[in-house]
């Protein structure tokens, strides 16, 4: 067996070479390179997958939280609930606006934001939550659209994992006031190079995203605010969209995969990822727990199997957030996934075969 990859990227840029080829040769020779009929049949295009009234491009997923972040009004003083089960974007972009971020825990299952515990850390200063959609497993967007309506809070989801997931039978990304989509090569509609994306049914936080993401400018050489440079490439987009045709049926693979560990693994001494019956989870990462992580993927290692850590340390106890205070042991169940997650290769183009030897090598050495 030949060594497996965590996610082979070349696998999917192999099964639509022709077209992603087309799709640059005919930006190269368009000489757009900048903004374009490519990036706006791309944004309308994820407008409509999402069911958002609109969608806003941008350079990446950060930007796209920090972006919402501000066109929401957030930032001195204000406080923004999340998950310290996350990548270090979520939270990066909230203190990047200087306003505050405040961890609390997952729930044990889907490992998202508890919102029981995000609704115990609501204060006087508390302004919006940001739930992520983590692994691909939407987080319980009902109970924090009622925490919203209950404080007057925005809600902005991370969806940077989960594009094409349901939550109650509705795209993630325009259930909350906004969502925020990234296009880095690993996600599950990964491009060339980075990229991200805002939705959001709310015209005026689209169209301030848009004004802050070009500058604060809306004619040529005339500025009404102080914004930033932060668009997605035509050659992004071009090469998204020949993706996008494919978006849920490599999420089906991935799913189908999926249910083949689930089903192979049952009685292993390991937790499985679980999803929850009025979800459709995409699987961007399949996530296991192990009681020794560590061995487990080293012995996987000298078989020639990849394996992933998301995450190695929780964001609470980030030297980049030692400001914020917080110790080991505030955030139990957070640590404790960090210390036991274990990704296995999981790919829209993996085959059986693959998945039966990994299955075999997890219960040799699980
Ligand atoms: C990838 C990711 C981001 C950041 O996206 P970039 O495009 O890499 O900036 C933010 N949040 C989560 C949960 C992510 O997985």
């Amino acid at each position: 067996m030949n060594k497996i990859p965590l996610i082979d990227l070349g696998a999917q840029y192999n099964e639509l070479k022709t077209e992603i080829n087309e799709a640059l040769r005919r930006v190269l020779e368009s000489g757009v390179y900048i903004a374009g009929p490519e990036v706006e049949a791309l944004e309308r295009e994820i407008a409509v997958l999402t069911e958002a009234r609109y969608a806003v491009s941008v350079a990446n997923g950060t930007d796209a939280l920090l972006l919402a972040l501000e066109a929401a009004g957030i930032g001195p003083g204000d406080e923004v609930i999340t998950t310290a089960y996350t990548f270090f974007a979520t939270a990066e972009a909230i203190a990047r606006r200087g306003a505050t971020p405040v961890f609390a825990d997952i729930d044990e299952n889907s490992y998202n934001l508890s919102p029981e515990a995000a609704a115990a850390k609501i204060t006087p200063k508390t302004k919006a939550i940001i739930p992520v959609h983590l692994f691909g497993h939407p987080a319980d967007m009902d109970a924090f659209q009622k925490l919203a309506l209950l404080h007057n809070l925005t809600i902005i989801e991370d969806a940077c994992q989960a594009i094409g997931a349901t939550y109650n039978n509705r795209p993630l990304g325009a259930i909350g006031d906004m969502g925020c989509f990234s296009v880095f090569p690993t996600k599950n509609l990964g491009g060339f190079g980075d990229g991200g994306i805002v939705v959001t049914n709310n015209e005026k936080h689209a169209e301030r995203v848009r004004l802050l993401a070009r500058h604060g400018s809306r004619k040529k050489y005339f500025h009404e605010t102080i914004g930033c440079n932060s668009r997605m490439d035509p050659l992004q987009a071009a090469a998204i969209r020949v993706k996008l045709a494919k978006l849920h049926e490599w999420n089906a693979r991935r799913r189908d995969a999926a249910s083949y560990y689930n089903q192979e693994l049952a009685g292993a001494a390991l937790k499985l990822p679980a999803a929850a019956s009025h979800v459709q989870h995409v699987y961007h990462l399949y996530v296991l727990q192990h009681d020794n992580r560590g061995r487990l993927a080293a012995d996987l290692r000298k078989e020639g199997i990849a394996t992933g850590h998301y995450y190695p340390c929780p964001l609470h106890l980030q030297a980049a957030f030692s400001y914020l205070g917080y110790k080991e042991g505030d955030l139990p169940v957070t640590e404790r996934a960090c210390k036991l997650a274990i990704a296995l290769p999981l790919s829209p183009h993996m085959t059986r075969r693959q998945q039966s030897y990994i299955v075999e090598k997890v219960k040799q050495y699980g």
